[in-house]
């Protein structure tokens, strides 16, 4: 078995089934720090684009990646902090395009978009999926907490620029986080924003997995019907899941191998056990439970397991 640094998976998106995952980014290096994050707080909020890993070293794993015939649907640029803050990822978006068929996709806070060279890289990607939880200043601040340089107005004017030029599918993320952005109002000015701009979908997310900050709770059903009806959104709640995929052969390996990246809460573990086939499930739930490298953090009725 392969130990991969930067190339991960797959693992099902709810949105674009199975997802090899490429972090060109080290851990927690972000320009934000959301208080919805389920990396945690930003370790190194900085808003300089680097070349924090060698573009070649990456493609190479890629490349060793595709040997191994593993079924994917989509290349997900995504990384444990910002994706864009990699200076070279106009270059890497084109090196991954000369390995594979499948649509490149990058997710990304959407901050950088009005820096003209990273909105002409972008321009590269098959689907971008920028987020966009707030509409003033003030709410941009409370939530996503963004690095000193970076003003809301300009991001959002970047946003909208490369939403005119960029031929790709456009993919907006709002997460909904109860009383900070989930008022009528709230809505209601968001979707004047969303109006100037030219996207494909609108996805509402809720925060279903442990957040940076324990005051962070999710909205009201209410609140969220009346978000999906004003915004006109599909709320990623709703949609189903694929089922987690690993190439490891022992049951244990495999979720380690996974919650590295993604954690996992105990239905998807056990759904994901259980579609391996596997007859110990109880055993490696306890495993787990006493691992010490494992993290198992109660939130929502959810036990959510990660990797230290
Ligand atoms: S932008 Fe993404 S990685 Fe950065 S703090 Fe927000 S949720 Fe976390």
């Amino acid at each position: 078995m392969t130990n991969y640094k930067y190339v991960y998976g797959s693992v099902p998106s709810r949105r674009m089934g199975l997802s090899v995952g490429i972090s060109p980014i080290p851990k927690k290096w972000c320009n934000y720090s959301c208080i919805y994050c389920q990396l945690g707080r930003t370790k190194n909020l900085t808003n300089k684009r680097e070349i924090y890993f060698e573009l070649d070293d990456i493609l190479k794993e890629f490349k060793n990646y595709m040997k191994e015939n593993i079924e994917f649907d989509v290349v997900t640029i995504v990384g444990e902090g910002e994706p864009t803050l990699y200076l070279k990822l106009g270059d890497l978006i084109e090196g991954l395009k000369k390995l594979t068929n499948k649509p490149i996709a990058v997710i990304t806070n959407g901050s950088l978009l009005y820096d003209e060279t990273l909105r002409k890289e972008l321009n590269k990607a098959d689907i971008v999926l920028p987020s966009l939880d707030a509409w003033n200043e003030e709410i941009f601040k409370k939530i996503n907490r963004p690095h000193g340089s970076i003003k809301f107005d300009e991001m959002i004017k970047g946003l909208m620029k490369f939403s005119k030029d960029y031929s790709g599918e456009l993919w907006i993320e709002t997460m909904i986080v109860k009383d900070i952005n989930d008022k009528e109002e709230d809505y209601l000015q968001l979707k004047a924003i969303l109006d100037m701009i030219d996207y494909d979908r609108l996805y509402i997310n809720t925060p279903v997995r442990p957040p940076a900050e324990n005051y962070v709770e999710q909205p009201s059903e209410e609140s969220l019907k009346k978000a999906i009806e004003i915004l006109r959104g599909i709320s990623i709640d709703k949609l189903v899941s694929e089922g987690f995929y690993s190439e490891e052969k022992d049951d244990y390996e495999a979720i380690t191998s996974i919650i590295k990246r993604h954690p996992m809460n105990q239905y998807e573990i056990k759904s994901f056990l259980a579609s391996r086939k596997c007859e110990k499930i109880d055993d490696i739930i306890n495993k787990l439970e006493n691992d010490n490298k494992i993290e198992v953090i109660n939130y929502k009725n959810y036990k959510t397991y990660r990797l230290k």
